[in-house]
């Protein structure tokens, strides 16, 4: 009642439709019960209602939710307000994004999504640096875990890429942070897993948008030389554009993977290779997978280009699978694959993703142990691997990464099925993620996981390691009350009336 008395420009919603939407998400393993779902058209409507979750005594939490493409539960609370940050509803809309050519940035709304910030960009000839591979995804949810993608090599993950940010703090009040106003607020929500504030609007760099991409992948059977030919790649970064690829990515191919892999699409059935009489005795293969942007006007040397990098590389030289398409069509491409697994009904299915950060020093023990040991010849889904340069990291934010200059991404990108094949199950998905992090943990392998979740603090303590005590000092300053992001389940919140409860 209390916060239907707010006078909010948006639109506050009981709507069980609403409500149950925003009671589930991508991963599809756990539920929220919120009160109620706000859809805000400003910053101002988000700050009335946190300010009256902060002063109110009954307990009230509020979460943000982007698109709702997390795992498990993040975006969802009970007993709380969800701010349902995309998609809006109703007359009133919150700003548009607004391109700055000349200054080459962007400001876009916290709930705008990479497709339509994409999209409002290239109207300028410009666009973003640094992606994600699917672009369905809000501003603020990528932004508040680190958003990563094979370009990220070259310039950092997209919280590396960001100059400004307005954010609604867990007090309510709306405050404007960059590198020279609010500094500590700005790093802390970079990567912050929503804990210190709402982001209601991101200032972006941009760059000028090329038109074309050359896409490649090459087969590699070969683990060290797979990852060697990677490494060597992402050491180019500071080379100038035209001797680097663009994007440096690659994924695991186990046997029975092919047909499950989103990405299969390029390994197309006219293809003169077959990719089976490649598999070696071990049944894994990899796949380097990269591009190079280029504009019409520059497409006469880019084979040359191209050449010339990939003479360096030591791949099965019968594997090399080539295609240029539009840079719009290129960045969008999960989309596409989404469609395609839509019309299947697999889409809407539980996802128990697994998603790590691993140093470098320690991927061809996980390879033995993960790749060829425990996931058997079995995947539901692909699995991308991919190293990133740490120094393109910005160690103020509050994301954590491994202790060494390179580190890779291995997500496990799975599906569970309902089909009777024990192998596609939750349970068994499950405990194999387990079983994999038991590893890791009994071989010395100090992973971090990307897109964490944990149920302890004492778990969020270990995963933060030396970044934990100022994780906390900046929740107990920007949000005391533990009132946002409560499904991270990182703090549990705090209310007078809640204190004085027998426990
Ligand atoms: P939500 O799930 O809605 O929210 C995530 C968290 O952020 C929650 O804690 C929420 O409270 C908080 N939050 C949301 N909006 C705000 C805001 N405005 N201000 C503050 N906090 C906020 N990630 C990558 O890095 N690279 C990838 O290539 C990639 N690909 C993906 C592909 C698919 C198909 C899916 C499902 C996910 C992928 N992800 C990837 C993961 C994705 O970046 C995260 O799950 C991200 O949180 C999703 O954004 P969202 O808008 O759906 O956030």
């Amino acid at each position: 009642m209390e916060i239907l008395r707010l006078g909010i420009d948006g639109q506050l919603s009981v709507d069980p439709s609403d409500v149950e939407t925003a009671s589930l998400d991508f991963g599809l393993l756990t539920r929220g019960q919120p009160l109620a779902v706000l859809h805000p058209v400003s910053a101002q409507d988000i700050a009335r209602v946190v300010k009256a979750a902060y002063g109110s005594n009954q307990g009230m939490t509020v979460s943000a939710r982007g698109h709702g493409h997390s795992i498990n539960g993040q975006a969802q609370t009970t007993n709380g307000v969800v701010i349902q940050m995309s998609g809006w509803k109703g007359g009133n809309k919150p700003p548009r994004p607004h391109v700055w050519a000349e200054e080459r940035y962007v400001d876009v709304w916290g709930g705008d999504l990479w497709i339509d910030v994409l999209k409002s960009t290239l109207e300028y000839g410009l666009a973003p640096k640094s992606w994600t591979d699917y672009l369905y995804l809000s501003v603020g949810g990528t932004l508040s875990n680190a958003g990563i993608s094979g370009q990220a090599f070259n310039h950092g993950p997209q919280i590396s890429n960001v100059y400004e940010l307005d954010v609604v703090t867990g007090k309510g009040e709306v405050l404007t942070c960059s590198e020279d106003e609010n500094t500590e607020l700005f790093h802390a929500v970079l990567g912050g897993l929503g804990q210190f504030g709402i982001i209601t609007r991101a200032r972006i760099s941009l760059e000028p948008a090329p038109n074309m991409v050359r896409w490649i992948r090459v087969l590699y059977s070969n683990f060290s030389a797979f990852t060697s030919d990677q490494e060597h790649l992402i050491s180019l970064h500071a080379e100038p554009s035209n001797q680097k690829f663009d994007y440096v990515e690659g994924f695991v191919i186990v046997a029975e993977g092919l047909i499950n892999n989103w990405r299969s699409s390029l390994f197309s059935p006219q293809n003169p290779v077959k990719i089976s009489t490649l598999f070696p005795t071990g049944g894994v293969l990899y796949c380097l997978e990269i591009a190079k942007n280029y504009h019409e006007s520059t497409a006469q040397t880019i084979d040359q280009e191209v050449e010339f990098l990939l003479k360096k590389l030591n791949f099965i030289s019968t594997s090399v699978f080539t295609t240029d398409l539009l840079y719009v069509d290129f960045l969008d491409r999960v989309h596409m694959a989404e469609m395609k697994l839509r019309s299947k009904g697999l889409w809407e299915v539980p996802h128990p993703w697994l998603n790590l950060f691993i140093p470098s020093s320690k991927i061809a023990e996980f390879d033995k142990g993960v790749f060829k040991g425990i996931l058997g010849n079995k995947t539901s889904g692909p699995i991308l691997i991919y190293p990133m340069n740490k120094n393109k990291w910005d160690h103020r934010s509050s994301v954590v990464t491994p202790d060494e200059g390179l580190f890779y991404l291995v997500a496990l990108l799975r599906s569970a099925l309902d089909s009777g094949e024990e192998t596609q199950s939750l349970e068994y998905l499950n405990n194999q993620n387990r079983q994999i992090l038991r590893y890791c943990d009994e071989a010395g392998i100090k992973v971090k996981r990307y897109l964490p979740h944990y149920t302890t603090q004492q778990e969020w303590m270990d995963h933060f390691g030396n970044k934990w005590d100022r994780f906390y000092e900046m929740k107990m300053e920007f949000d005391p009350r533990h009132i946002l992001a409560s499904g991270q389940r990182i703090f549990t919140p705090t209310f007078p009336s809640l204190s004085n409860m027998p426990s």
